[in-house]
């Protein structure tokens, strides 16, 4: 009856999101007195994947077939099918990135389970099994009670944390055949750097229209920079193409959580401030004292971003000159 919980990769590393479900995963083992153990699906390595018993877990299960390095969220979802029958495992902890959102809802259908997406603490199993998810674009929150034997949840991520101890998992490895694909994959082109992708990332600034052009964004990079973050904008600048699409953050693009976000000549439009009123401090610099965003935000400064974020960037680089 263990949990299980899907350790997420790319190109063979450990994604962060993998640290903060086996640290979720592994306090409801252990409030429901089961186990939690991982699943890897494709190349990775295994003192890596032992790494993960800092995080609670005892053991991980890696299926290291090729077939499983291209992302394919049907072959993807029959492995994971497979490896909870194998294992016994009837609860199936996902880390809401890119892969989980995919992969998840196609395991529920699988495994006839009930699923709560976008979980942003541990389950209540006091009476049943009742999660706490973010609704309305994080305006509110639902208490959701998935009442089937086979349960699939997905973690918002940053929403838990991930909690850090000692000690190792063990890692065995595990024969899961892979299913025909439908899909074949061409190409997989991924963003260089070395910040945190946008739905992984603890610290983002981010710009808008009060920008005026692409120009510009010198000074935002210099103030992401200077912090380790990573940059985001709204709509109408990707729209416009002075940004890539990938950056747009809100209701119709990433979705984040981080513990800083800053934003820089955004006017906090409804639709913006769905995609980032979970961050946990948000700080606003907008020359307008009338912009909407001031209201969701716990620190503001009123003027003008060009005279503001390059001075921002210089107090940080002193501080942490002195540091
Ligand atoms: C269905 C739908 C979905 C949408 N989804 C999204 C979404 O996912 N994400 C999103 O962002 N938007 C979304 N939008 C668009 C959204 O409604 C707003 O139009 C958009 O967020 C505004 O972008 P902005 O704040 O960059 O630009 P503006 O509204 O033009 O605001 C620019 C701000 O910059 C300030 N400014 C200008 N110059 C300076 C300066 N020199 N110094 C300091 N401040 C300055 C201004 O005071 C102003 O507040 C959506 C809209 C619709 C209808």
């Amino acid at each position: 009856m263990a949990i299980l919980f899907i350790v997420d990769l790319v190109d063979g590393k450990v994604k962060k999101g993998s640290f903060e479900v086996a640290s979720y995963a592994s306090k409801l083992a252990a409030n429901t007195g089961t186990e939690a153990v991982g699943l890897a699906l494709g190349t990775a390595n295994d003192s890596d994947l032992a790494d993960l018993g800092s995080y609670g877990t005892t053991k991980i299960y890696h299926a290291s077939n090729n077939a499983f390095n291209s992302f394919d969220a049907g072959v993807y979802a029959q492995a994971v099918k497979d490896a909870a029958d194998k294992i016994g495992a009837h609860t199936v902890i996902f880390s809401m990135g890119l892969t989980g959102k995919a992969v998840a809802p196609r395991v529920a259908v699988k495994m006839n389970a009930g699923i709560v997406s976008g979980a942003v603490a541990l389950p209540d199993t006091s009476n049943g099994f009742v999660v706490k998810k973010g609704a309305f674009s994080g305006k509110a929150f639902a208490l959701v009670s998935i009442n089937t034997e086979n349960k699939v949840v997905s973690v918002t991520p940053n929403a838990y944390g991930a909690t850090k101890g000692s000690g190792t998992a063990t890692v065995e490895a595990i024969d899961l055949i892979p299913a025909a694909s439908r899909i074949t994959v061409k190409e997989v082109k991924r963003q260089q750097g070395d910040v945190a992708p946008l739905p992984e990332a603890e610290l983002v600034v981010s710009a808008g229209r009060g920008m005026k052009g692409p120009e510009n964004w010198g000074i935002i990079e210099d103030l992401a920079a200077s912090l380790g973050a990573t940059t985001a904008c709204s709509r109408p600048v990707a729209d416009v193409g002075w940004r890539p699409h990938h950056e747009h953050v809100g209701q119709t693009g990433v979705a984040i959580r981080p513990n800083l976000y800053i934003a820089v000549g955004i006017s906090g439009a409804i639709q913006h401030l769905a995609g980032v009123n979970q961050s946990k401090t948000i700080v606003v610099i907008n020359k307008d004292p009338e912009a909407p965003f001031f209201k969701a935000a716990d620190y503001g400064v009123v003027g003008d971003l060009f005279e503001v974020v390059p001075k921002l960037t210089e107090a940080i680089k002193k501080f942490k000159a002195q540091q």
